[in-house]
């Protein structure tokens, strides 16, 4: 009989005492599934392999998995929406963590890959502009520019984030919530314009980068962080007369699309990794036990790096 501890969230905002750890035995195995282990969790949860009847998944592999703040869970390896299990890469070298299959080179590097390769396809020499940029994904969308011959320009929301930004190699970063203009400060930190930009926070800011695109520009929308919360979806001002006037190409994009070659771009970061030209930043909490404490940093923006739960 095996026993697993999960964390459940009441309503309302996430407070330490809004959740509750309770215990749970797990069924028998069925044939097809596959009792997993949680090694390390964020919001997307990386396990390890306990016991199997799928062959698929043999006992002992390492997984990312979608199933929630779980110290262990009975599944089959595909749900009616799509994929629970993804086996992480058998080449992982010994000295690179495994929990960066959460972050840098997992999903949030993934995004970044595929928005700068498969939606902007950028080029060398081309100057690229990124939001939210000492994010998960900000930080890989800049380090990933650099290997590809690109300069490129980022914003966050804090000094210490922009002293971060330019740790990583920016060649400029501001403070956008201290500029007196966005508009302005986006002319100061590539006068010649951008080439591409990489969004990731939506509202003004979005607006503020359409007027600083040189003609024939991309845009990767692969995120709206300041308008997720809206009630009232917020309108972009004149948008129409800056999408036509500099010809722009505006594409939204879901990382999921390119799941066919996630394994090969896993091996690809895992190499640019060794070389030492990628580099990654976690906050890591040790037990399970403080999922939710770590939650909550993570949500007031402590810390530089993802967010992980070593269990
Ligand atoms: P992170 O949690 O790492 O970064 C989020 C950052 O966004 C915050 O730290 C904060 O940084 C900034 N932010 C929060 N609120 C606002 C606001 N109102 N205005 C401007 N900035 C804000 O996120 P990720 O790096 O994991 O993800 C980045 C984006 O990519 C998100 O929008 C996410 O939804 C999206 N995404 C899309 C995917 C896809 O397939 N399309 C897949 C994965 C992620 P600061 O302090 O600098 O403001």
């Amino acid at each position: 009989m095996v026993k697993a501890k999960t964390w459940i969230l009441f309503e309302g905002f996430p407070k330490e005492n809004n959740f509750e750890l309770r215990e749970e035995v797990l069924p028998e195995l069925q044939d097809g599934d596959v009792l997993v282990e949680a090694v390390y969790l964020s919001v997307d949860p990386y396990m390890r392999v306990v016991k199997s009847k799928d062959p698929a998944f043999p006992e002992g592999c390492y997984v990312v998995a979608n199933c929630g703040w779980r110290t262990h869970t009975v599944t089959k390896a595909k749900g009616p929406a799509g994929p629970i299990l993804a086996r992480i890469v058998s080449e992982w070298p010994s000295d690179i963590s495994m929990s960066l299959a959460l972050g840098s080179l997992g999903m949030p590097g993934l995004t970044a890959l595929y928005g700068l390769e498969e939606v902007c396809k950028i080029q060398p020499g081309e100057t690229i502009l990124v939001s939210a940029a000492a994010g998960a994904v900000g930080a890989m969308v800049e380090q990933i520019c650099k290997i590809k011959g690109c300069k490129v320009v980022g914003s966050a929301g804090g000094d210490d984030k922009v002293a971060y930004l330019k740790e990583l190699g920016f060649d400029q970063a501001f403070n956008y919530k201290t500029v007196s203009s966005l508009e302005e400060a986006l002319k100061n930190a590539s006068p010649e314009g951008y080439d591409c930009y990489f969004e990731n926070v939506g509202g003004p800011f979005f607006t503020a980068a359409l007027k600083n695109m040189k003609p024939g520009g991309r845009i990767a929308v692969c995120g709206a962080i300041a308008n997720y919360n809206d009630t009232t979806p917020q309108m972009c001002p004149y948008p129409h007369h800056e999408i036509i006037t500099r010809q722009l190409k505006i594409e939204g994009f879901m990382v999921r699309s390119w799941q066919h070659k996630d394994a090969e771009s896993i091996k690809r970061m895992l190499k640019w990794m060794k070389e030492g030209k990628l580099k990654a930043k976690e906050v890591v909490t040790v037990g399970f036990e403080n999922m939710p404490a770590a939650f909550i940093r993570m949500l007031k923006g402590d810390g530089l790096g993802k967010a992980i739960v070593k269990v």
